[in-house]
């Protein structure tokens, strides 16, 4: 499994505070809002945290309260509360004797605050993580040691975590427990390490362990012990790493954007552990008057989601592009605008929030970044987790803002009453299947390679699907124009006869978005229409559909999926064959010409 989380470090060495910030440091290129550092210092826990980068942090850190042997350190990405101060990790239990840092999603973490609140835990923060110092003090006052009070706190706790732990109780010890999350453990010649990806071993140990799920490792200076939670002990398997830094920061990759594509089936699995609190108080907000606004990629979130939200709620709700917002609409009194944005920056997008607010709207924020401008002026946000995203082109981020949207919809849908328990359990069952369905398409796309050799001399292409499909064609078109500069258009196929099929000539390129949805008969006519005058047809259809086989010069096959997931399924070739016709254009796929991460100009 891939990482992107962002950090988490942990050392058994001589001068560990030290150690600890040049591994950080190491995982800087996350990107991350907050830092922390605790060591175990004469049997006692000195902490240090703060919001803000790393750089701020260690010029403001009083050295003298950070000495020791043993220390844990963390760089946030705010999934859970906001990024200040107090949520910043590592986060202690009531006795202030045992640290965590966690990298993750924790599921159940409401109800077990509310237990251990019950049972008199003081909690400090709002973060999810919190609860897990707690639980761990609760084994321990039951008379646990500390390895096995956090098996058992692990057992209670869902969700992905990677985290690492220490506890005077046993100070010269350091528990590393894995699942979901990513976490490797390193062994050098003074020192044992912990962290959540290579690069930070790297200037330690070249020797390191990349842990498997559900396991739990015990270091010492000098001894690993590994076992499964609450299994049989396992063996410690080490390899040497070859990498350099510039591929361990990719996990391997030769760029961000391949490696975030890959990330995918991670970061859905995050993005589906929405707490349904949150996703029943964005559903509160939303009443027959509802716009979508977003620009770029989120925009395409937007159209697909006002497909999705007509198809199964019956309500028709207006995508705006945030750039033409303020023009565009004016009655706003008892609306509700959502408003879709990577970094919750996007200046079109605050515009056209400030402007909608201005007019008496309510805002749901669906973001990546929680404390973003756009979380602060939502009356309720999503946040999508994804974790940061660093290639320019949205990928990632795009399949997980159309995970929650979905989320969201059939959460409207159960409690307007427009879609039946029954169906909701069904539908939601189905969006579990999403991970599984995208690491399958993933596993396919080697052919995608194949072909965009073929048509990487191309220039120009039309991306071609009717319905909700639409976004994704479009979106498949804005991948590739952005950075491979190829002139892509998306289109809805029906309309391509209105104007846009005079450009079509002999070995055009039309790629066709046709799975075996509702829109597979309609489709199949404008595919032959373009055929009629020479396109070369490229489609993206459901696997053993022999009919569109016949008609295409090329095809992709995504797996047998309920209509509700084709949209994503469908994106992820068309964001593996962009990245590739890049490459094959000796392009830098991480750094488009003129575009930027965050677009924070109007
Ligand atoms: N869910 C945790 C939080 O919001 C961990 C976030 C992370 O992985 O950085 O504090």
């Amino acid at each position: 499994m891939v990482s992107f989380v962002c950090g988490i470090f942990g050392c058994l060495c001589d001068g560990a505070p030290q150690v600890i910030l040049d591994g950080l440091k190491r995982l800087e290129y996350r990107g991350y809002d907050s830092v922390g550092v605790a060591v175990i210092n004469n049997n006692k826990i000195a902490l240090e945290k703060d919001k803000g980068r790393i750089d701020q942090f260690i010029g403001g850190l009083d050295e003298t309260r950070l000495y020791g042997e043993v220390g844990v350190g963390h760089t946030r990405w705010a999934t859970h509360g906001a990024p200040c101060k107090e949520n910043a990790h590592p986060h202690l239990d009531c006795t202030k004797t045992i640290a965590v840092v966690h990298n993750g999603v924790l599921e159940n973490f409401l109800q077990l605050r509310e237990e251990l609140a019950r049972k008199g835990h003081h909690f400090t923060s709002n973060t999810d993580t919190e609860v897990i110092p707690h639980m761990i003090e609760e084994g321990m006052k039951a008379g646990l040691p500390l390895k096995e009070a956090v098996v058992q706190a692990t057992k209670s706790i869902k969700g992905s975590m990677a985290c690492i732990i220490i506890g005077t109780s046993e100070p010269n010890k350091m528990i590393c427990v894995r699942r979901e999350s990513p976490l490797v453990i390193g062994v050098g010649p003074k020192g044992a390490y912990c962290a959540s990806d290579i690069p930070a071993l790297l200037p330690f140990t070249k020797r390191v362990l990349i842990m498997q799920d559900d396991t739990i490792a015990t270091l010492e200076r000098g001894r690993v012990n590994l076992e499964e939670i609450g299994g049989g002990a396992v063996e410690p398997q080490f390899s040497n790493v070859t990498w350099d830094l510039k591929m361990a920061e990719k996990s391997g990759y030769p760029h961000f954007m391949i490696k975030e594509i890959y990330d995918q089936p991670v970061a859905i699995r995050d993005t589906l552990k929405v707490p349904e609190t949150f996703l029943d108080r964005a559903a509160d907000l939303l009443n027959d008057k509802i716009y979508l606004s977003g620009s770029g990629t989120s925009y395409h979130a937007c159209l697909s989601t006002s497909y999705m939200m007509s198809r199964l709620l019956g309500i028709d709700v207006r995508p705006v592009l945030s750039s033409e917002f303020n023009e565009a609409v004016s009655d706003l009194q008892g609306s509700t605008v959502v408003a879709v944005s990577q970094s919750g920056e996007t200046a079109d997008t605050l515009s056209a929030v400030k402007y909608a607010k201005g007019k008496g709207a309510k805002i749901l924020g669906i973001t990546n970044t929680l404390g973003s401008s756009i979380t602060v002026l939502s009356n309720a946000y999503i946040c999508t987790q994804s974790g940061p995203e660093i290639g320019v082109a949205a990928t990632k981020t795009f399949l997980t803002q159309l995970t929650a949207l979905d989320l969201l919809t059939l959460r409207v849908g159960l409690k307007k009453g427009r879609i039946s328990e029954g169906d909701y359990r069904s539908m939601s069952q189905q969006m579990n299947r999403l991970p599984r369905l995208i690491e399958e398409t993933l596993g396919r796309c080697e052919k995608v390679k194949e072909l965009a050799l073929k048509y990487s001399t191309r220039r120009n292409a039309f991306f071609l699907a009717r319905g909700i499909n639409v976004a994704t064609a479009m979106e498949g078109a804005l991948k590739l124009k952005e950075i491979s500069y190829i002139h892509a258009e998306g289109y809805p196929a029906g309309e391509s006869k209105h104007g846009p099929i005079s450009l079509v000539e002999r070995d055009f390129l039309c790629v066709f978005i046709a799975p075996r949805d509702a829109t597979r008969g309609r489709v199949i006519g404008n595919i032959m229409e373009m055929k009629a005058r020479g396109a070369e047809i490229f489609s993206i259809i459901t696997e053993g559909d022999e009919e569109l086989k016949e008609v295409s010069n090329e095809f992709f096959e995504v797996p047998e999926a309920p209509d509700l997931l084709y949209p994503m399924l469908c994106t992820v070739p068309l964001q593996v064959f962009a990245y590739h016709v890049a490459n094959f254009r000796g392009l830098d796929p991480d750094k488009p010409r003129n575009l930027a991460k965050s677009v924070t100009v109007l």
